[in-house]
């Protein structure tokens, strides 16, 4: 038992590395869920504090867009101005759930390196303003590009990330399937050797940024982004046990010294969570999961209440239906669905009633 205790409230700096340490020493990991709405991120911070379980907040750039407003006509600002918008709710927002909460952006492929760059020059700022970052860390994903420019783009926003105090969070391989525009469908007739990531490449990107920073490494094993029909591609999560190995015998490190992200967690067999966890696995992507979880409750409403959403007040009977179609009617039982779902990814990563907060 990890004996790692902390404040609630967002875990920045120090406090994100003493999480992800914690995490990996008790094995377990926290799932890193995407939200587009007040409503949604209040969800997973309810999940959070009703089991007492540490959680991971994560804003894609159509998330961020989304959370700002579609109604922002410059595409590019709202993904930079949602994202700070939704990050500073979550530090409002964060230590009255009673839990520690990690902020982060999700999938950045080349085009949108200048949105990250935005969202650094936003975190510089709130460092001046509150001696820390405004995310704990940021994701980017060059894995479509050659290894060479990947690892050296990462290194670029590293050191500048570093000297607020984050992490930064990297991708090897290809991770079949799409998430929010980013990534591309399984070519099946694909070179194998790439769609799962190569642990020399792994040793590669932990001699150039580990000397600069804390960082993270999404790796794939057959994961894909969202939920396919089984069978595609296998799941071998040996291939993380193999670049931990390698690392640890060719640099003189501890166990498992890589942190792990599970990415495309959504559909996967238990025992294979398991398993990559053990390898040090601390943060598993979900998303298409918790979407689906959020909206599968509405069929339901809208067919117990079909009068309410086509009448203000029954036209025959004089029934007032206010209290039926007032948004938070509906959206509250999309709140619980989502609540429940996480209760269940808690569980399968090991994380459920296990945060390091303490008041
Ligand atoms: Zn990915």
């Amino acid at each position: 038992m990890s004996s790692t205790t902390m404040r609630p409230g967002v875990a920045t700096g120090e406090r994100y590395r003493d999480l992800v340490a914690a995490a990996k020493e008790g094995g377990y990991a926290l799932p890193a869920v995407n939200v587009t709405s007040s409503s949604t991120l209040n969800a997973v911070l309810e999940a959070a504090s009703k089991t007492r379980s540490d959680i991971i907040v994560q804003l894609s750039n159509g998330g961020a867009q989304f959370y700002a407003g579609k109604g922002i006509e410059d595409d590019f600002q709202a993904k930079v101005i949602g994202a700070v918008s939704a990050a500073r709710h979550i530090h409002l927002l964060a230590e009255h759930y009673g839990v520690c909460v990690v902020i982060h952006t999700d999938h950045a492929n080349r085009p949108l390196i200048p949105w990250v760059e935005a969202l650094i020059e936003h975190g510089e700022q709130f460092h001046r303003e509150t001696g820390g970052p405004l995310y704990s860390s940021h994701m980017l994903d060059l894995s479509a590009d050659d290894i060479d420019f990947n690892l050296g783009e990462c290194a670029r926003l590293l050191e500048r990330m570093a000297k607020i105090d984050m992490s930064i969070e990297i991708e090897l391989g290809v991770t079949g399937g799409e998430e929010d525009g980013v990534g591309a469908d399984i070519d099946e007739s694909a070179d194998n050797s790439k769609l799962y990531t190569q642990p020399e490449d792994v040793l590669q990107a932990y001699e150039l940024l580990a000397p600069i920073g804390h960082f993270s490494v999404a790796a794939s094993f057959g994961n894909v982004h969202g939920v396919y029909k089984p069978g595609n591609v296998k799941l071998r999560p040996e291939i993380l046990k193999n670049s931990q190995a390698l690392i640890e015998k060719k640099m003189g490190t501890a166990h498992n010294p890589l942190h792990l992200v599970f990415h495309g967690g959504s559909g996967s067999e238990k025992a294979k969570i398991h398993e990559a966890v053990s390898y040090g696995v601390f943060k598993m992507n979900i998303d298409t999961d918790t979407q689906f979880a959020y909206s599968k409750p509405l069929k339901n409403y809208v067919d117990q209440n079909t009068r309410a959403f086509l009448h203000q007040i029954d036209p025959d009977d004089g029934t007032p239906y206010k209290k039926f179609y007032d948004p938070r009617k509906w959206t509250r039982e999309c709140e619980q669905s989502m609540v429940a779902r996480l209760e269940e990814a808690f569980e399968d990563l090991g994380s459920l009633g296990r945060s390091v907060a303490r008041a």
